[in-house]
């Protein structure tokens, strides 16, 4: 059986939030991130979805959110990403330690990961050790852990920063990683294998409980390159402030089939393709319990809002366009932050 096309990196993280305009102001103002899409939960059509991500929405860049009100607060734990990663240009971790500070955002000291105590894996065929790295963990207003890493960009990175609020050369710059929390490693890591990532090395987590060993797992990349897993006893459950799934890419619908088909292989129950407008998904639950997304490419953000347009209204997936009205009155009035610079066109 032919290995399936491995995976470049992580396509997007889809996360529970509670209130709206809390969620824009945060994500948007605090963050700098540019709001590509403003839509519905496609099963739930009274919530928003809002998605986060670069100037022009590419693939490895999208934080989105289901910002459900009432909900109550989850737990971080086993059956869930743990932590969701950006990458960020090295030497601006002081700018975004003065930013959390004028904002009021809920940080952590600094953490070096990868640097001393590595053991850099066996298995690593290509040779690639991590690299030490410097690392600003966070919380946005629902408690979600999000962290920033300071990472050395090349030249033909394919992020294109939003620079509304945050300068160009300080700018959020897509996914780095996430961090899966399982019960027992091996089955998870083991798809992760499958999927295209190699195992580079494991550490003693400096960074999180005690006594944490934390295995880190690559693709392709630059964007969101990296998967660590950490064993972890105690369950998660999920709410607001939690990771809902994280899908990784499969850029066409031939390397999603095969992707598929090598994860019914591995024992676990894939959905057929959906189609969720601005990507066809599969889903699938991985051994360890967190909710996977296998996401094409196209048709991407630019499909049903020209570029410059991105985000600007709310847009209605097909099916859902014949009850806008409805709709409409049922979400929270909100207002996307501006910049004070930029002068209304609208
Ligand atoms: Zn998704």
């Amino acid at each position: 059986m032919a290995d399936p096309t491995p995976t470049p990196g992580i396509h997007h993280v889809t996360c529970i939030a509670g209130d709206p305009q809390e969620n824009l102001d945060f994500w948007v103002e605090t963050l700098g991130l540019r709001l590509v899409k403003r839509s519905i939960n496609q099963d739930d059509a009274g919530t928003y979805h809002f998605f986060y991500a670069d100037t022009e929405g590419t693939p490895g860049t999208s934080m989105t959110f289901f910002p459900w009100g009432d909900m109550t607060r989850g737990t971080v734990g086993s059956g869930q990403v743990s932590r969701t990663a950006f990458r960020v240009p090295e030497g601006s971790l002081d700018y975004w330690e003065g930013r959390f500070d004028e904002h009021g955002v809920d940080y952590d000291d600094r953490v070096e990961r990868f640097g001393s105590g590595v053991r850099s894996a066996s298995e690593n065929a290509s040779g690639e050790a991590p690299r030490a790295e410097t690392v600003l963990p966070f919380r946005d207003p629902d408690g979600l852990p999000v962290e920033l890493v300071a990472v050395e960009t090349p030249d033909d990175d394919p992020v294109d920063p939003w620079t509304e609020f945050v300068p160009a050369e300080r700018a959020i710059r897509g996914f780095h990683s996430v961090t899966l929390r399982v019960t027992d490693p091996r089955p998870s890591e083991e798809l992760l294998a499958t999927m295209g990532f190699e195992r580079v090395g494991t550490e003693r987590s400096r960074g999180d409980t005690p006594g944490d060993e934390r295995t880190r797992f690559a693709a392709e990349g630059p964007v969101g390159k990296y998967v660590d897993v950490i064993p972890t006893v105690e369950a998660g459950r999920q709410g607001r402030g939690t990771v809902h799934h994280v899908a990784f890419r499969t850029p066409t619908d031939e390397d999603q089939e095969s992707m598929r088909r090598a994860v019914r292989r591995e024992g676990l129950r894939p959905t057929q393709q959906i189609d969720r407008h601005w990507f066809r998904s599969v889903y699938f639950r991985e051994h360890g319990g967190v909710l996977f997304e296998l996401a094409t490419t196209d048709p991407g953000y630019t499909t049903d809002e020209p570029p410059d347009d991105l985000g600007g209204r709310l847009v209605l997936p097909g099916k859902f366009e014949d009850r806008r009205e409805e709709i409409e009155a049922g979400l929270a009035d909100v207002t996307v932050p501006r910049a004070e610079t930029a002068e209304a066109d609208d």
